[in-house]
C-alpha cells in the first residue's frame, strides 16, 4: 500500500503532470518508476498461478512502468482508462478496431492524418467496414451522413496539414443521439489544450511520438476512453498485444513531467512566427487556428485552451524550382516527417491527390512548419534568406 498522503482530487493539469502515475514510496524513495523489463511473471504458488492472482501476469499485459504512464494519462485526460500503443498510428488503429466490426459504417474527416485514411481504405475495408469521408467543417450537419449502421465518427482538430477546425461538441452531440462512438485524434492540442472527454469525445488518441516525447527520439501512442468505451478498448489491446517497449514508455513518462512547459513555449514561438509569416509579401495565407483572421478561430477560442507549435502557410504562386531553392538552403529548419520535438521542421505538402469529400486548391505551394525552441531571430534570418533565394530563382526563370 502507498505511504504517500492522498492527493486532492481537483488538481490542475500542471500538478497532475508532475505527480500522476508515480509513487516514490513504492520505489524505495526514488522519484521515478523504473524501467521494468520482462516477459515472464512468476507466481509464488500453484493456486496463485491457476487463478492468475496478482496485478501482473505477463509482460504484454502490463508492467509497473506501463501502468505508470497509463495512470498518468488517464488522470490528465479525465478518462476512465488508457491503453498504450507502440506508435501514434497504432493508437489510431487500436481505437478503430475497438468499436467496429464487419458490416459497420465509419465516418472520417477528409482532413484526417493520411496513414489513418490508408488503414480505413485498406485493412478496414478488407474486414468489411465501410468508410465515408466527410467535409471536416460539417459540424452538426454530420447528421445527414449517419446511416443505421454508422458505429463510429472519427474526428481530428485541426486537420492534419490543412488545419480545418472541427466543431467537436456539435459533431459529438449528433453522433451520440445516433448511438455512434466519437473518436478523436487529439495529437495537435494534447489534453492540455483540448480536454477531449469533456468535449464529448469517447475515445481520444495521442501520438506520444510528438509532444509527450518532445525529443524526436521515440515512438509511442496513447488511447484514452470513457466508461462506455474503455472495456472494449482494453480487450482489443489484449487481443493484439501491441505493447510498446519499456524504454520508450519510460521516456514518455520523463517527457510527461515537462510537457506543459514545452508546449507553452512551442505555442508562443509558433504564434510569433505565424504573425511574422502573415506580414510577409511572399505568403498568401497562414493556417493557424489561433490567428483571429483564421476561419475556424471562433471554434478554437471556444473549445481550446491553447495552440501548439504546428501550422501551415500557403505561398503566393511560385515555381517548383523556386520553392526547392528556398527549402534546400535552409540551415535551421530540417525537412522530414513527424514533429513535436525541440527542433524546427518544414515540409511541403499537397492534399489534392487523395481527398474525396472536399477539394484542396490552395492556389500556391503549401508548407507545414513545426516551430522548435530555437531563438526566433535566427529562425527568421534563415527564412529571410530562403525567401530571397525563392525570389531570385523565380526572377532568373522569368
Ligand atoms: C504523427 C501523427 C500520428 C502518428 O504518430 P506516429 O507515432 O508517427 O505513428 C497520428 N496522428 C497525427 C495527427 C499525427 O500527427
Amino acid at each position: 500500500m502507498s505511504k504517500t498522503p492522498s492527493k486532492p482530487a481537483d488538481l490542475g493539469d500542471r500538478t497532475r503532470l508532475v505527480h500522476a502515475g508515480r509513487d516514490p514510496s513504492e520505489q524505495h524513495g526514488f522519484v521515478n518508476t523504473p524501467i521494468y523489463r520482462g516477459s515472464t511473471v512468476l507466481y509464488p504458488t500453484t493456486d496463485d498461478l491457476l487463478h492468475r492472482r496478482g496485478r501482473y501476469s505477463y509482460g504484454t499485459k502490463g508492467t509497473p512502468t506501463t501502468d505508470a504512464l497509463e495512470a498518468a494519462w488517464t488522470e490528465l485526460t479525465r478518462a476512465a482508462g488508457t491503453v498504450l500503443a507502440p506508435s501514434g498510428l497504432a493508437a489510431v488503429t487500436l481505437a478503430l478496431m475497438s468499436c467496429l466490426k464487419s458490416g459497420d459504417h465509419l465516418l472520417v474527416p477528409d482532413s484526417v492524418y493520411r496513414p489513418a485514411r490508408q488503414f480505413c481504405d485498406g485493412m478496414l475495408k478488407n474486414f468489411g467496414v465501410e468508410t465515408t469521408y466527410y467535409d471536416p467543417l460539417v459540424g452538426a450537419g454530420i447528421g445527414a451522413l449517419l446511416r443505421p449502421n454508422t458505429k463510429a465518427v472519427f474526428t481530428e482538430a485541426p486537420g492534419s496539414q490543412s488545419f480545418e477546425m472541427q466543431d467537436i461538441p456539435a459533431i459529438a452531440e449528433v453522433a451520440h443521439r445516433h448511438g455512434a462512438v466519437v473518436i478523436m485524434d487529439n495529437t495537435w492540442a494534447t489534453p492540455l489544450f483540448f480536454p477531449p472527454h469533456e468535449r464529448g469525445v469517447d475515445i481520444a488518441i495521442e501520438a506520444g511520438t510528438k509532444y509527450l516525447s518532445g525529443g524526436s527520439d521515440l515512438l509511442l501512442g496513447m488511447v484514452s476512453a470513457n466508461e462506455r468505451c474503455f472495456p472494449a478498448l482494453r480487450d482489443t489491446y489484449d487481443a493484439f498485444a501491441m505493447c510498446p517497449g519499456p524504454e520508450d514508455v519510460f521516456l514518455g513518462l520523463r517527457g510527461l513531467r515537462t510537457m506543459a512547459l514545452r508546449l507553452r513555449e512551442h505555442e508562443k514561438q509558433a504564434l510569433d512566427m505565424a504573425h511574422w509569416f502573415a506580414a510577409r509579401p511572399e505568403v498568401a495565407e497562414v493556417l493557424h487556428p489561433a490567428l483571429e483572421t483564421y476561419p475556424g478561430h471562433d471554434i478554437w477560442k471556444r473549445d481550446f485552451k491553447g495552440s501548439s507549435g504546428l501550422f501551415s502557410i500557403i505561398l503566393k504562386p511560385c515555381s517548383d524550382r523556386a520553392l526547392a531553392a528556398m527549402l534546400d538552403g535552409l540551415a535551421l529548419f530540417g525537412m522530414g516527417f513527424s514533429w513535436g520535438g525541440f527542433e524546427s521542421l518544414v515540409i511541403p505538402f499537397d492534399c489534392s491527390t487523395y481527398r474525396t469529400a472536399t477539394q484542396w486548391k490552395p492556389g500556391g505551394h503549401a508548407l507545414r512548419f513545426q516551430i522548435g525552441l530555437e531563438d526566433l531571430d535566427d529562425l527568421k534570418r534563415d527564412l529571410d534568406a530562403g525567401f530571397a533565394r525563392l525570389k531570385e530563382a523565380d526572377a532568373k526563370a522569368a
